[in-house]
């Protein structure tokens, strides 16, 4: 017997036949003895026709409004569930986020959970009740919903988890795992068995877009063993964990992420403190910085760019002009368009050669590499946008084929 939580996303809940698959899944588990608690997201896509429904009647609601309206969603499917579940002759219970105990912030729409209260879960639990909690959401100190941002459902299962000692999480998706490269690619992409923390953190940050990144964080931090695994085919799904037992592969993915810009400040002064100066402008209104690139300094002068994502591209241009005085630079100058495309893998650190096969496949299809970054499991390289697909066909056919 188990203690598992299984969370299950918007598309494995969006209509009644959906939730009766989903109470399936979760009443199998009960049967076989172990004690289970769900998550659930908002139906299909609830929570973007509620953000709608809000700008008709104001533009600008406020932080605690909009997390009102949110949490509401996951209250609607929480509901449905319980009530297929007892519709099939088994005991379930949904609970709020703040009836599960799970204290956030203050940070409306992108709180954070502080501490998890689990007493009512667990006696639940002790009475074998099925315990259904909403995702998504928790309590501010002041007693106001938070929202934990979107897709933050996967966030709630993983600290329920932890706050339980779950011995595993189950997060039910769309997707049947997590694949080698994006499947509507590449069309001969593999699903991983195995992956681990560090490398699915990389590649929910890169965009693979299967887990909320904190969530992984969270994992990571509290040691949960993760399983991304299809709500719809049942197949086995992806374990995500600290160290996978399989002999390891050098590279166990590609990734792309396609909105990327790069901004280019050029002539500014070689002295110590300008990086500081200029990053730390961004940082104060919260842009995140990813790919650095200093040019060797030419006389008392220097060039730095930098990559931020294509929807900042703008507001960073603007910031870093009205600041041109005491950052002393001469000219900046932005290109969108670009992606960013990864390989990432823990092998990567035990195995020369990986650089260079990465840059032999994108030379073979004469694709240019504008900035490289690189770190113990990860090389990333900026190019074109519209070469993107190409290049990760490329790169995944020399790594896999
Ligand atoms: N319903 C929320 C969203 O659409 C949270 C989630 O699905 O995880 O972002
Ligand atoms: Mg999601």
């Amino acid at each position: 017997m188990a203690l598992i939580v299984q969370k299950f996303g918007g598309t494995s809940v969006k209509d009644a036949d959906r939730i009766r698959n989903v109470a399936d899944i979760v009443t199998k588990k009960y049967q076989e003895g172990n004690d289970v608690v769900v998550v659930v997201s908002a139906q299909g896509d609830t929570t973007d026709d509620f953000i709608a429904k809000a700008a008709e009647l104001n533009p600008h609601p406020s932080a605690r409004e909009m997390d009102v309206l949110l949490s509401a969603g996951e209250q609607i499917s929480m509901s449905l569930l319980a009530m297929t579940i007892e519709n099939m002759g088994f005991p379930a219970v949904s609970l709020t986020g703040w009836q599960a105990g799970i204290k956030t912030d203050l940070n409306y729409s992108s709180a954070r959970i502080r501490k998890i209260d689990p007493e009512r879960v667990r006696s639940l639990l002790d009475r074998r009740k099925i315990v259904i909690v909403a995702g998504f959401q928790g309590i501010s100190p002041h007693n106001s919903i938070t929202t934990l941002g979107r897709g933050g459902s996967d966030t709630t299962a993983v600290a329920l988890a932890a706050a339980l000692h779950a011995d595993l999480c189950q997060i039910y998706t769309d997707v049947d795992g997590v694949y080698t490269a994006d499947p509507r690619v590449v069309k001969n992409a593999v699903k991983l068995d195995e992956i681990t923390y560090d490398e699915m953190l990389e590649l929910a940050t890169l965009g693979a877009q299967v887990l909320h990144n904190r969530s992984v964080e969270m994992a990571k931090r509290y040691n949960v063993d993760l399983e991304v695994i299809s709500s719809l085919t049942r197949n086995p799904g992806t374990k995500v964990k600290e160290a996978v037992s399989v002999e390891k592969m050098i590279i166990n993915g590609v990734a792309c992420d396609k909105h990327v810009t790069r901004i280019a400040v050029m002539g500014i002064k070689d002295e110590p403190g300008m990086a500081f100066k200029l990053f730390g402008l961004l940082a104060k209104e919260n842009i995140s910085v990813d790919i650095i690139i200093q040019s060797i300094g030419r006389g008392d002068q220097k060039d730095i760019s930098f990559t931020v994502a294509e929807d900042l591209g703008e507001k960073t241009v603007e910031l870093l002009k009205a600041n041109q005085k005491t950052l002393g630079f001469q000219d900046i100058s932005m290109q969108s368009g670009l992606a960013k495309l990864s390989i990432v893998g823990a092998g990567m650190a035990s195995n020369a050669g990986v650089a260079a096969k990465l840059f032999d496949a994108l030379a073979s299809c004469m694709i240019n590499v504008r900035m490289i970054s690189t770190s113990e499991i990860k090389i990333s390289v900026i190019i074109n946008g519209d070469e993107a697909d190409r290049a990760v066909k490329a790169v995944h056919a020399k790594f896999f084929d």
